[in-house]
């Protein structure tokens, strides 16, 4: 193919240049352009099923009128709320456009080519690419059975290390570590290391040993944890999460976060859905029983999966890329995970229970043909 005489020629910095970009969910808009199919349910980006809480919608129809002004760029009014949530104080808070966006404001704030980060094999895509991008060098740590091991992680370390990245659960595997691994793991990392505990399922996690990062903030001041409204609280097209960390961390964070990352709906859709506990409950109850609704089905089907704690579960279906092409046909989207070397799996997230039903029957059909 040749290219357009009027193509730049600019070369991207080396690391830039030898990235990949995300990967995201395929759009249901993409899926039908492509497909020429009308209707699909998408159980691929981990998103709520139920929509966002009518609260949320309220809040931004009357915040609307004021979207000429520019948002409070410290977020003051949602950081009082989840300082008050979360028992910590306003200066701990640190607001991002996602906590993804505050997964990247560690690594330009922490990293640069002379230094290293340690994450899991299988972690969030994401720590790869912000480390990437900062130039360090990444130290990826096998996987305990899809799972971080904490161990190997805690072996890891080296002494150039200056971040820890820990998905708890994680995503795509949905494993978690306990109360114990993860207190063992703190200690054994010096304290000029920042460790971040990416939290951004918390709220669904039910099992009593999942540890409970924000309570150990005081006794771990070189920890941070990132949570999230784009998952329970099913704002993801709104880009507004946020970390929980000692306040000369936050302090740090704050110099390399672009001004008015948060837009003033973002901020009052955050605010309305801390003001909703009720649909909180309700989507941890649906994930609940469509989790259960899920594994007894694949289980049925003979598919076997990883132990999920978060809000998808990551099944084993063979050739995943297949698999996929033949779900997308039956006008279901699912997510690969050939990107993080899992070419035999696919992440499905929980839906409703008729989108659930749906999935098991096009997996069912699948397997059947196959059979
Ligand atoms: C979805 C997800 C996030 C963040 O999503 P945002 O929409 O940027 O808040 C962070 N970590 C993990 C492990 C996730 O799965």
């Amino acid at each position: 193919m040749s290219r357009p005489s009027n193509s730049p020629k600019l070369s991207p910095r080396a690391v830039v240049a030898a990235m990949q970009a995300y990967q995201p969910g395929k759009p249901v808009s993409e899926a039908q352009r492509e497909l020429g199919i009308e209707q699909f349910i998408k159980l691929a980006s981990n998103e709520n099923p139920l929509g966002p809480s009518p609260k949320v919608s309220v809040a931004i129809a009357d915040a609307i009128t004021d979207i000429h002004r520019y948002p409070d760029a410290n977020g003051f009014y949602l950081k009082q709320m989840l300082a008050e949530r979360h028992g910590v104080g306003i200066e701990c808070i640190t607001l991002g456009a996602g906590s993804n966006e505050i997964l990247e404001f560690v690594a330009s704030a922490f990293l640069d080519h002379e230094s290293s980060a340690v994450f899991s094999e299988y972690a969030f895509l994401v720590y790869a690419l912000a480390v990437a991008r900062s130039g360090a060098r990444a130290i990826v740590t096998a996987a305990d059975n899809f799972g971080h091991d904490t161990q190997a992680i805690s072996n890891a370390i080296a002494v150039d290390t200056k971040v820890v990245y820990l998905a708890n659960p994680n995503n795509p595997t949905g494993t978690y570590f306990n109360h114990q691994a993860l207190i063992q793991l703190l200690n054994s990392i010096p304290s000029n290391i920042l460790v971040v505990l990416d939290e951004a399922y918390a709220e669904y996690v039910c099992c009593d040993d999942y540890p409970d990062g924000i309570s150990l903030l005081a006794a771990y001041p070189n920890l941070l944890v990132t949570r999230t409204f784009s998952k329970a609280f099913g704002l993801g097209g709104m880009r507004i999460g946020y970390s929980l960390s000692n306040p000369q961390v936050a302090d740090v964070l704050n110099r390399v976060r672009p001004p008015f990352n948060v837009s003033s709906l973002s901020l009052v859709a955050a605010q309305a859905a801390l003001q909703d506990d009720a649909y909180l409950q309700r989507s941890v109850a649906t994930n609940r029983a469509g989790m259960d609704q899920l594994v007894q089905g694949l289980s049925a089907l003979g598919i076997n999966t990883i132990d999920s704690i978060a809000n998808f579960i990551t099944i084993e279906v063979g050739d995943a890329a297949t698999v996929n092409a033949q779900l997308l046909q039956q006008g279901v989207i699912v997510r690969p995970v050939a990107n993080y070397a899992m070419p035999n799996h696919l992440r499905v997230t929980i839906g409703l229970e008729q989108e659930n039903s749906q999935l098991l029957e096009a997996v069912g059909t699948i397997i059947g043909d196959r059979a």
